[in-house]
């Protein structure tokens, strides 16, 4: 620690407590009900004995009527006589007491006075008792003091604290991990998720040795955005980001923007990029950016969200205000990207998308491996057996398992974790998670498996299907139960064959299912559309049936919008022909698949193992794709083209 964080941190230790403004107050308060008066201390005599004992003997000096309430009575100096020579003290000379009417008092006065020889002093004062005037205006001006800090308190208690006063809306909520709340994730502690890590590592190295990057004139990324679904790890991995290039980190949620009152977000934005640049070379971590980063104009029905289109373009400006020489980094994660700002993902910005998948069996054993570490197990936990019994989770998932068996054992007494342990805290996480969303059986899983080893068989043996990169029964989202991912070939023209391989292939799923199990599932539905549309397409736009002709019906101006432009007639046709492409692709599919029932069984059994297979994986298995082994020449074209994965698509099917 340095001389100058120690004074800061010195600086800031000594918290001011309210508490003690109450209580100085009080005191206060009673110390002045102490204080003497101004007023006469004389003694208390009554009314009778003041006329009787010393206004008529002619012993009274002075009378002062004080507040028309009581009289204050100096007397003479020899009114009284010392006892034993000691001098008369003033406040012997000094009598008060209470009158009842002012005017019966007034009168009585004046007729004894008429009768006295000497004349004496009578005045009437006005006299104000200076604490009863600091208790009518101090006392309720403290009050509203209080109430005002009670409700000040409340009221930024509830938006999270953060300094806690109302003048601190405008500032940015964001957490701060530094040097002192250390950031000490590193990527050891991120398991799996190899690809992503790979690709964050260029941005820490330029954390490390900004000058290395710059001499060159080279510009570093600005910000990265980490795609995924909740507890897959995003936060982790901006996390071990920062702790591995040592700089601070920054973590705020995109909702923490948002408040009711305009201009706060933008506002906030802005105090987080000047703590940023204060602290550079840091990395600011923004979770849920879908919050405020949705594209903009597109609810104008509802009059829009100025307030949120504030704070993003906020945002804008202060992205494209600092340059990637500062060493600030943006990461921020989203589960949506589609629905972000195409302005955020503009080059310059969120330019570099990383997506962080659902773990497969591999990565799921390494994150058990990461979690068990700080447990005390007992020797024989078998982690392979724990990550195939856990399809579908994720590490936040993991993490949470992990707990659980660990107060489950403490809860039996046990001294270390076993594996009957990690089995029930599975049981009641899934338990929990069925009720959450789809927890997938085994009976589903096989049937997941063979649908999608139907599609990567059909399209390994067409000819015209696009190259697979990888096919796997991991879930991703809401709709997809598995997938099998291709790389397209990029080309605008498609001939009927290619579409037609197509089909079969969409159709291969279904089939798969068809054939294995003697039934088919629902699991086709997105196959079945997309293979109804493309028929129609194929008929109805581009004119390749021979029965409708060299025919287009695009609508793409929505002019017949109630009715069709063919004839009934045609209609009829149309929707024969649709059925006859289908059933025809079908009747393909089936042929391949069942002249290849073995390999269909050999890829569905592998990957229920292993859960994701590659092209590599697949060779393995059935030999090379027979497209890909002739002419010589045309397995580099292949290779070369599947290193494009920018450009690649992706397709559920
Ligand atoms: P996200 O930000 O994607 O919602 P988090 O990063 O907050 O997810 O993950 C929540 C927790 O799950 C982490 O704190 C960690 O304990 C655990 N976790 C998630 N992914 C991994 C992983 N790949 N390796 C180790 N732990 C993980
Ligand atoms: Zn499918």
């Amino acid at each position: 620690m340095s001389e100058q964080q120690k004074k800061n941190k010195k600086e800031q230790k000594p918290k001011f407590n309210y508490y003690w403004i109450y209580a100085i107050v009080f005191f206060v308060l009673i110390a002045i009900q102490f204080l003497p008066s101004m007023a006469n201390t004389g003694d208390e005599i009554s009314e009778v004995e003041f006329f009787d004992s010393y206004l008529k003997a002619g012993k009274v000096e002075k009378v002062s009527i004080v507040n028309k309430d009581y009289v204050e009575v100096v007397l003479k100096e020899d009114a009284i006589t010392p006892k034993d020579g000691e001098a008369v003290s003033q406040k012997a000379l000094n009598k008060k007491f209470t009158i009842l009417s002012i005017d019966e008092f007034r009168k009585q006065l004046w007729g004894v006075m008429g009768q006295l020889e000497e004349p004496i002093k009578v005045e009437t004062i006005e006299r104000t008792d200076w604490r009863s005037g600091i208790m009518s205006w101090f006392l309720p001006l403290l009050l509203f003091a209080m109430i005002w800090i009670f409700i000040m308190r409340k009221v930024s208690g509830s938006m999270g604290g953060g300094g806690g006063q109302i003048f601190n809306i405008g500032k940015s909520k964001a957490t701060l991990f530094d040097k002192e709340t250390s950031v000490n994730v590193t990527f050891n502690d991120v398991a799996g998720l190899d690809e992503a890590k790979e690709e964050v590592v260029e941005i820490v190295d330029f954390l490390k040795h900004p000058k290395k990057y710059t001499a060159l004139g080279g510009k570093i990324p600005k910000g990265a955005l980490l795609v995924g679904t909740p507890g897959t790890g995003k936060t982790l991995l901006a996390k071990a980001m920062a702790g591995e290039a040592k700089v601070p980190f920054f973590s705020i949620s995109g909702s923490d923007f948002v408040e009711m009152f305009v201009g706060v977000g933008a506002s906030r934005v802005r105090d987080l990029f000047k703590q940023a640049r204060e602290k550079a070379p840091c990395i600011i971590f923004i979770d849920e950016i879908d919050a405020i980063g949705r594209a903009r104009g597109k609810n104008v029905m509802q009059g829009g969200n100025d307030e949120r289109e504030n704070t993003l373009n906020q945002l804008l400006v202060e992205m494209d205000g600092f340059s990637s020489k500062k060493g600030i980094i943006m990461v921020a994660a989203t589960n949506r990207p589609d629905v972000l700002d195409q302005a955020l993902l503009r080059p310059g910005r969120f330019d570099r998308q990383i997506v962080i998948d659902k773990p497969d069996i591999r990565g799921r054993e390494a994150i058990f491996k990461v979690h068990i570490k700080p447990l005390k197990v007992s020797e024989n936990i078998d982690l392979v057996r724990l990550a195939g019994q856990t399809p579908g989770f994720v590490g936040a998932d993991i993490a949470n398992v992990c707990n659980e068996a660990a107060l489950i054992a403490a809860r039996h007494g046990k001294k270390a974790i076993d594996n009957k342990d990690f089995q029930d805290a599975i049981d009641r996480h899934i338990g929990g998670l069925e009720r959450k969303s789809r927890i997938i059986s085994p009976e589903e899983r096989e049937i997941i498996a063979y649908h999608e080893a139907g599609h990567a068989i059909c399209g390994w043996y067409l000819e015209h299907a696009d190259p697979l990169l990888k096919v796997t029964i991991i879930p991703r989202g809401i709709a997809a139960l598995g997938y099998a991912q291709y790389i397209p070939k990029e080309r605008f023209l498609y001939n009927s064959d290619e579409l037609s391989d197509q089909m079969c292939m969409l159709l291969g799923g279904r089939v798969a299912e068809d054939i294995i199990f003697g039934k088919v599932s629902t699991g086709a539905q997105n196959d079945l559309e997309r293979i109804t549309q493309m028929a129609y397409s194929m008929i109805t736009l581009y004119g390749m049936n021979d029965k409708i002709g060299n025919i287009s019906f695009n609508d793409q101006k929505g002019e017949y919008n109630f009715k069709k432009p063919y004839s009934e007639q045609t209609s009829n046709m149309i929707d024969e022909e649709v059925r006859i492409i289908i059933a025809d692709a079908y009747e393909r599919t089936k042929e391949i698949l069942t002249g290849r029932k073995s390999e269909l069984t050999t890829i569905a059994k592998e990957l229920l193992e292993k859960e994701i297979l590659f092209k590599s994986d697949l060779e393995r298995l059935i030999g090379v794709r027979p497209s890909e082994m002739l002419p010589p020449g045309k397995a580099d074209i292949a290779s070369s083209s599947e290193r494009k994965k920018q450009s690649e698509e992706e397709k559920n099917v």
